[in-house]
């Protein structure tokens, strides 16, 4: 079809067909899975994926491809003419019956929210196989003490097992993207062994601690309006600095701060995806 590439929806459609091919047998999909495409475009990877499984569902965006796929592929897949971030994954998981594999080519600018909203829909996502920058995927993945570890880092450490697949060359693409691409799998069936028991407070701990990098957890926790009172009963040393401190570490000092809960999560915290 004709169609003009739109920059306003991160549009950089896969052109390599060993690209779409790799994608897609490593995602492994099966018949009986309930299959979930964000931003199918055209259909690069929709058309593979049907390869394999008799259905998907397909989440686009655009007004023009939407209708476009829908005629392409008939009633083989399920299209939702919507934003990713207004579908409800939840409802979805119960309309189909069981929890979701998402697969995805997304756009760029809007990964980190679409990662976000994938988590906050738990568990209703069994996993996520998503194209994203590559800088993006090495924060994912970073350890402690390096400069990729992070909110990211942490908070999909501890939702899911996050692998690197494999990186994909800005020609696969077109238009041409700017930044490089990896491929990364998220296992949400595989969390972080160790649990929060109260997961609001885990994740107001790691934004509020990492939104101040370069303060010790001490002032990061006096930020969050921890009683100092609290702060000689934590196990953890307060001189550290947030990117010192492991998955397990934060887990920890989120349950030792348990009895504490209301002031913290009370305050307010920068929604910040460093
Ligand atoms: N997966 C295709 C297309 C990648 S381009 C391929 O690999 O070729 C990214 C796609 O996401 C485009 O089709 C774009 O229209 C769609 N998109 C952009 N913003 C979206 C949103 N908020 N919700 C759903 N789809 C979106």
């Amino acid at each position: 079809m004709m169609h003009r590439a739109k920059r306003s929806l991160g549009q950089n459609f896969l052109q390599d067909p060993n690209v779409a091919q790799k994608i897609v047998r490593v995602f492994d999909a099966k018949p009986d899975e309930a299959v979930v495409e964000i931003g199918p475009g055209k259909g690069a990877l929709t058309a593979l994926l049907l390869q394999s499984i008799p259905h998907c569902t397909v989440i686009e965006l655009d007004n023009e491809l939407a209708p476009f796929l829908q005629e392409q592929f008939g009633e083989k897949i399920t299209v939702i003419h919507n934003d990713i971030l207004s579908v409800s994954l939840t409802e979805l998981r119960e309309q189909l019956g069981k929890p979701i594999r998402l697969l995805g080519n997304i756009p760029y600018n809007i990964t980190t929210p679409i990662l976000f909203h994938v988590v906050d829909s738990l568990p209703a996502v069994k996993d996520f196989m998503v194209m994203m920058q590559t800088e993006v995927a090495q924060r994912i993945v970073a350890k402690p003490r390096t400069k990729e570890y992070g909110i990211l880092s942490i908070l999909l450490q501890y939702f899911s097992t996050p692998k690197m697949q494999f990186q994909v060359s800005k020609n696969s693409f077109f238009p041409i993207p700017n930044v490089s691409s990896a491929i990364v799998h998220l296992d949400f069936e595989k969390p972080f062994p160790n649990r929060a028991q109260n997961e609001a407070l885990f994740r107001k701990i790691v934004r509020g601690t990492f939104g101040k990098r370069r303060k010790t957890l001490r002032n990061g926790l006096k930020g969050l309006d921890v009683p100092v009172t609290e702060f000689e009963k934590l196990s953890v040393d307060l001189e550290l600095r947030p990117e010192e401190l492991s998955v397990a570490d934060f887990v920890q000092l989120s349950n030792e701060l348990i009895h504490c809960a209301p002031q913290i999560l009370n305050t307010a915290t920068e929604e910040v995806d460093g």
